[in-house]
């Protein structure tokens, strides 16, 4: 399905033409669902004669444990993955990311937002029709607080998130409607395919930098990719909707486009999709239980 890009694989200059990342959060185990994901990331560098990154996607320090960490590397191991070293771990970078930040600010493309989540929700629940459904939830669209009450608010140490605020940002990519294009290469959960046009208004104004994190998901992952010249994110279809907002924030920082290949989901049985949450069995519980890799790799159909 990536194949079209085979011809990058040739080393030019010291280059990779082919950079892709199979990028976990240590906050359980892994389960088929990341076997088939790191596979087809991992094959696909290998058929490119590209690289294959294992980052570590743990800026949520309060789910994110160490043993799950140390779990990941085993299960890698077992899959016969070989990764790049040393490995990128996320809170070890968080000026990165806070410097990623200061960008936006200095765009004046985020403010702070110091409201609470019952706060939000209230809000949500009085006018419901200004927050339709996004990819994140409700659509919330927040507002820069005067000056003054800042520097209050800031005064009694209250906390706050910073928000991106959505129209400012289009106002500073204007029109072009070829601006905000991403490359797809697999498939979105509706069949998106090709070239295809980013909506990033579908969050709201989202949150960038948390107010436990002082990053987010989005802004973590977009600066790593570029910083890794990841040529390819492969990942699930899952999070094929983050991409509208990933490019936005690529043009805000500037940084370079990948190419995205987003995969199917892999279900049980009952044609549930595989999650954490559920108890899926784990990589190594089927490990331990005497399962093979080649079984492993017939059993999600690779
Ligand atoms: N850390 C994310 C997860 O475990 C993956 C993010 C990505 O591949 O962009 O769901």
């Amino acid at each position: 399905m990536f194949l079209t890009t085979g011809n990058q694989d040739i080393e030019a200059g010291g280059m990779t033409h082919f950079i892709t990342r199979f990028a976990p959060s240590p906050t359980g185990l892994l389960h088929l669902g990341h076997a088939f994901s790191a596979l087809t990331a991992y094959d696909a560098a290998r058929t490119a004669g590209g690289k294959f990154i294992l980052r570590i996607e743990d800026i949520d320090q309060t789910r994110c444990k160490p043993e799950f960490e140390q779990a990941i590397f085993e299960d890698m191991e077992w899959l016969a993955i070989n990764w790049e070293t040393p490995v990128r771990r996320q809170s070890d970078h968080f000026d990165d990311y806070a410097g990623a930040l200061e960008q936006l600010k200095a765009r004046d493309v985020v403010y702070r937002c110091f409201k609470t989540r019952k706060e939000i929700a209230d809000e949500i629940t009085r006018a419901p029709h200004l927050t339709p459904d996004g990819p994140e939830g409700p659509q919330y669209v927040g507002e820069r607080l005067t000056a003054a009450k800042e520097r209050s608010l800031l005064a009694k140490g209250a906390p706050f998130a910073w928000r991106l605020s959505m129209a400012r940002a289009q106002a500073i990519l204007g029109d072009d409607p070829n601006k905000l294009r991403f490359v797809e290469e697999g498939a979105g959960p509706k069949g998106e395919t090709g070239h295809i046009k980013a909506t990033p208004e579908i969050f709201g104004d989202p949150v960038i930098a948390r107010k436990d994190a002082r990053t987010s998901y989005h802004l973590a992952s977009v600066c790593d990719d570029a910083l890794q010249g990841v040529t390819h994110v492969i990942r699930g279809e899952d999070l094929f909707p983050t991409t509208h907002l990933h490019r936005l924030l690529q043009e805000l920082l500037d940084l370079p486009a990948p190419i995205y290949c987003h995969h199917r989901l892999i279900t049980d049985e009952n044609g549930t999709r595989f999650a954490k949450r559920d108890q899926s069995i784990t990589l190594r519980a089927l490990r331990e239980s005497g399962v093979t890799l080649a079984e492993v790799r017939v059993r999600i159909g690779l």
